[in-house]
Order: structure tokens, then C-alpha cells, then sequence
């Protein structure tokens, strides 16, 4: 059985920069005569799902990883890796880091690392000067066609209303908390952080295509709780508790590695 050595908190802002879309159920429910909705909260705000920026990162790892696309939906199209084997997955960054679900054909425990929390939006980002440009409280709204890939034209009657999170508004404190188990399991944290500078260079969201979802990951703080704090109640993040110094980038902190471990005592 695995122990607990600590927790590693990761606290971050998430900048949109460019119209961002993740979309809410489709229930046929139209909310400001809007086709296309995004996710809100209770309160009506949008907000960023755990669960989407989680996948987007393992999505982003399976792809730099390289490693096989053997999962596939119902159609049998390949979706995303898992592994299948006790020996590939002792290698398998992706799926020690992400987790696995049909874990019955591995005998080790098959322990979730990194867990990846809802971010809500900050209201303050959203200016005055904003609202007046926003056909929606917090959204704005776009009109797009869905177009024929194989002519280039534009669909018969597809013109469709898209809501989006604007540009400029801020998820403030995200948080990721990934668990240590072995010692090993350090060297995975740095994936992390390649997959969100892996983000950055990506989208989050829909219609990235099209130019959508383009958001910066930011103002990283780095937290170290190891087991003995949990006993000792001193799990506070205080600010001189931050391991990572001045280094606030995914590529900082990947360039930066070797050093900021040194504090993983
Ligand atoms: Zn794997």
C-alpha cells in the first residue's frame, strides 16, 4: 500500500485571452436566445470545470508523451490512452499522473495524482468598460456558421449564436493539488507543468479553430504540505510557505525544476 508522503498545492490565475467557450448541458434550454451556452455556476457566472482543464492537460501530455492511443468511444474511434498493462503503467507518467478507470487489469494500486479543482470566475475582471460591450451579463455573443469541411461554404440556415467568456476575464486561484506517494513521483510534477505551458500554447475550451479558448496559466504559487504538517496542523499557505521563489511560468518552473525540488524536504 502506498503512503502518503505530501501534497504539493498549486495555486494559479487563468487569463482568458482570446473568446472562450465551454459549453454548457444541452438540454434545449435557451438562455438569452443563445444556441451555443457556456457553463455557469449556481449564480449564473461562468466558471471553468476541474474536470475540462484536467482532460485538456492529459489530452496535451498523451500528446507529447507519446503514447498510444489504444481507448476508444463506441464508434471505435481512438479518444485518449489508458494503460492496460502492470508493466507499461509503471512507466506511464500520463496515467499515474491522470488516473485510470478500468484499473482491474493492474495489480498496483492505481493511485489518482493530481486532482484539478472548478475555478470561478473573478467578477472584478469583467470591467464597467467591458459590461458595455457584453450582450450578456458576464458573455458576449458570437454568430457562427458551421461550415461544409468538404466545399468551404457555409451550411443552409447553420448560422448559430455562440456565448463565450470575453477576453480579458480572469479565473482567479485555480487550484491543482497533486498527492506524493514514492519519490519517483516528483519528477512527475514537472509534466504538469509542462502541460500547462503545453495550455498556453493551446486553447481551453471549443472552437479552438477557430481562434477561441487562447488563455494564460499565471501567477503560479507552488505549496509543499507533507504528511508530518497535516499531523502538526501547519498546512496554512502562507506566502513564505511557497516553494517556487519568483518563478511564476510553467516554463519558469520547468526550466527551474531541479532547483524548486530541492525544497521538497
Ligand atoms: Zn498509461
Amino acid at each position: 500500500m502506498a503512503h502518503l508522503i505530501g501534497k504539493l498545492i498549486i495555486k494559479g490565475d487563468i487569463e482568458v485571452k482570446t473568446g472562450m467557450r465551454i459549453g454548457g448541458t444541452t438540454t434545449g434550454l435557451k438562455i438569452g436566445g443563445v444556441d451555443l451556452n457556456v457553463i455557469t455556476d449556481p449564480l449564473g457566472k461562468p466558471y471553468i470545470p476541474g474536470s475540462s482543464l484536467k482532460g485538456k492537460l492529459r489530452t496535451l501530455l498523451e500528446r507529447k508523451e507519446k503514447v498510444e492511443w489504444n481507448k476508444k468511444d463506441k464508434q471505435g474511434n481512438p479518444i485518449g490512452h489508458e494503460c492496460d498493462t502492470e508493466e507499461k503503467y509503471q512507466k506511464c507518467a500520463v496515467c499515474k499522473i491522470f488516473g485510470i478507470l478500468g484499473s482491474q487489469k493492474i495489480s498496483s494500486p492505481t493511485l489518482t495524482r493530481l486532482i484539478v479543482r472548478d475555478a470561478y470566475l473573478d467578477e472584478s475582471s469583467i470591467t464597467e468598460e467591458m459590461k458595455k460591450n457584453l450582450e450578456l451579463e458576464w458573455t458576449e455573443v458570437k454568430f457562427e456558421t458551421a461550415i461544409n469541411r468538404i466545399t468551404g461554404t457555409a451550411l443552409g440556415g447553420s448560422l448559430r449564436q455562440a456565448e463565450r467568456v470575453p477576453a480579458g476575464a480572469c479565473f482567479k486561484e485555480c487550484e491543482l493539488i497533486f498527492s506524493i506517494y514514492d519519490e519517483k513521483d516528483i519528477d512527475l510534477v514537472k509534466k504538469v507543468f509542462e502541460a500547462i505551458d503545453l495550455l498556453n500554447d493551446d486553447y481551453l475550451g471549443g472552437m479552438g479553430s477557430r481562434g477561441y479558448g487562447k488563455v494564460e496559466f499565471k501567477d503560479i504559487k507552488v505549496f509543499w504540505n507533507k504528511a508530518q504538517d497535516y499531523e502538526n496542523g501547519t498546512t496554512e499557505l502562507k506566502e513564505e510557505r511557497k516553494i517556487n521563489g519568483n518563478w511564476t511560468t510553467p516554463a519558469e518552473i520547468v526550466k527551474n525544476f531541479e532547483e524548486i525540488k530541492k525544497n521538497l524536504t
